[in-house]
């Protein structure tokens, strides 16, 4: 390890955990976390706006006309991001994934793209709600995108549009799918969230239809992210309830992890037509394998999902830390995380006041 000198020492020093000097150093090699978890992910939200308004993420009657958003100048630019990321890069990240919000409401996204693409070989993503896909697919496969993740919780429209709650198509976010899959972006994950009684109907039906698509569905069990969507243990629908309900019409068999930390997992269909993926991040967590470190949209970082407090970046990368810095203040920060959320979930964690999932980034 090689120890900075003392006058960085002041300015590297960690605004909201103040770490002690002895811990800014620089990293020799990957930092690993106290239960030895290596950092391999970086979940970018690059906006805390959306254009829809799922009921189980940003319902209506709170995030409505008068939701205090971010102010634009309160957003890491894009030099601030391309910068934290090629920190995070230098420490070990291979996979970087757009996220927000809606992340297609960025103004100029395929700009950011190309700016990341030009890290070296990290394999780049998104998640979108699929609504500006259509339009964009071409600009963010050219700007160096590599792949996307699409989120379609039903098929069936009226339940779809209940779900988004601002009246949006299915039509649209299939003809978004089709215009990723034709621009390249494959193969395309397509996200569906579970919720009992609001649409686990449309787990055989999303099965169904995307079977021998080569796009994989994925079936999330509902989490209790945030605070406002008012969730209860009774909403979850199991993965393996799920898995059992797919593999009655499609018999179904596990294959192996891509690899470690891989957060779904998955099943294929014995006949061959594809697979499908199961994050069953309630019943069966996972926080052991988690390599994920979250970059707020204004520049906070937070080590799980279910974090409370985040790590201010942009105070450093706005107060004129250098690279060195920023890149021993994030090692520092892995090197002390122990989080666990998911393992400790219990009626007292639930209670926690967690930051929501749009503004953190899903
Ligand atoms: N707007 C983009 C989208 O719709 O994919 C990206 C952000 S969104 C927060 C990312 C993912 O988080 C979506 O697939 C969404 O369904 C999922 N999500 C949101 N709230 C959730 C919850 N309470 N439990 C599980 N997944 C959730």
């Amino acid at each position: 390890m090689k120890t900075i000198p003392l006058r960085d020492l002041r300015a590297a020093q960690d605004p909201v955990l103040g770490l002690p000097p002895a811990e800014v150093t620089t990293p020799d090699g990957p930092p690993l976390d106290t239960r030895g978890r290596a950092l391999h992910d970086l979940r970018i939200s690059v906006t805390d706006r959306c254009n829809f308004r799922c009921v189980y993420c940003m319902p209506k009657d709170v995030f409505g006309r008068d939701y205090p958003f971010l102010p634009h100048d309160a957003l890491l630019t894009f030099e601030e991001i391309t910068r934290v990321a090629r920190q995070f890069v230098a420490l070990g990240v291979r996979k970087i994934r757009l996220t927000g919000g809606e992340p297609l409401l960025r103004r100029n996204l395929e700009r950011l793209v190309e700016m990341l693409a030009g890290l070296g070989d990290i394999d780049l993503t998104l998640t979108t709600n699929g609504a500006l896909l259509a339009r964009k697919a071409p600009a963010l496969r050219d700007a160096g995108l590599r792949r996307v993740t699409v989120s379609l919780d039903a098929l069936d429209d009226a339940t779809f549009r209940a779900m988004n709650d601002v009246d949006f198509p299915v039509a649209r976010v299939l003809e978004g799918i089709d215009a990723a899959a034709a621009a390249g972006l494959a193969p395309i994950k397509i996200n569906a969230v579970v919720k009992r009684g609001m649409n686990d109907a449309a787990i055989v039906p999303l099965a169904r239809h995307f079977r021998g698509s080569g796009h994989i569905v994925r079936f999330i069990e509902y989490m209790d992210v945030g605070h406002t969507n008012g969730w209860r243990m009774d909403d979850v629908v199991p993965a393996a309830e799920i898995v059992a309900r797919i593999g009655a019409e499609f018999p179904l068999e596990p294959i192996e992890a891509a690899y470690t930390g891989e957060v779904a997992e998955r099943w294929r269909y014995r006949d061959g037509s594809g697979e499908i993926g199961v994050i069953a991040s309630v019943t069966q967590a996972f926080c052991r394998d988690c390599t994920r470190a979250r970059l707020s949209t204004d520049g906070k970082i937070y080590t799980c999902l279910f974090g409370t407090q985040g790590h201010d970046l942009r105070a450093l990368l706005r107060g004129g830390a250098s690279d060195t810095q920023l890149a021993a203040s994030i090692a520092a920060l892995w090197r002390r995380r122990g989080d666990r959320y998911s393992e400790i979930r219990g009626a007292n964690t639930v209670r926690l006041p967690k930051v929501e999932m749009s503004y953190i980034g899903g």
